[in-house]
């Protein structure tokens, strides 16, 4: 997989060009003093690597997955959880303040009698399902087990959305392969453990 770093140095196209061509990267230069570097990247770690090719090289240089011409810009991720968009926007400015919010979250558990995922047997079509209670009637209200497992679901989903914006705010990139692995890997454990 191929992925783009950035770095930025006072170092020439050609002392750049030559610091990484040998490690089959391409330099394209952006603006002053800002080049885009595209990097052959199978472990995830085109950051450290494309630092180390500059330390050999000499070059004083500060080497980051972010574009710091688009410093300041929302930036959107989308990440396929367990089949589910989660859909992140980071703002920030370039004094390192940033925000962020979830544009699209991922799907709650509802209460079957009303639709509402914080619902617990409060609305008035669950208490009157829950009426004379019988477990072997499938047409019953949730069952209070299950209002439980639910509302724990749930509070587990917010966490993960949570973390992952608040990742994203520090800059993990959110978008990477083995982080969204382990989103799923979480979700997953979260379903089958409630
Ligand atoms: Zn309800």
């Amino acid at each position: 997989m191929h992925v783009h770093v950035y770095v930025e140095t006072s170092s020439k196209l050609k002392t750049v060009t030559k610091a990484v061509h040998d490690h089959g990267c391409e330099v394209k230069q952006l603006a002053p003093k800002v080049y885009e570097v595209k990097v052959h990247d199978p472990n995830g770690d085109a950051e450290d690597e494309v630092t180390e090719y500059m330390n050999e090289a000499g070059i004083t240089a500060f080497v980051s997955y972010e574009n710091p011409l688009d410093a300041g810009k929302p930036k959107a991720f989308d990440l396929l959880i367990c089949g589910n968009l989660l859909s992140i926007v980071v703002t920030g400015g370039k004094n390192g303040s940033k925000g962020g919010n979830i544009e699209s979250g991922l799907p709650r558990e509802t209460c079957p009698s009303c639709g509402s995922p914080d619902c617990c047997h409060s609305c008035d079509q669950s208490q009157m399902e829950n009426v004379g209670d019988d477990d072997d009637n499938p047409c019953d209200g949730e069952e209070n087990d299950d209002v439980a497992g639910r509302l724990a679901y749930n509070g587990f989903v917010d966490a993960i959305e949570s973390i992952a914006l608040a990742h994203a705010c520090a800059g993990i990139k959110v978008d990477d392969r083995k982080y969204i692995e382990g989103l799923n890997s979480a979700l997953e454990a979260a379903g089958n453990n409630l």
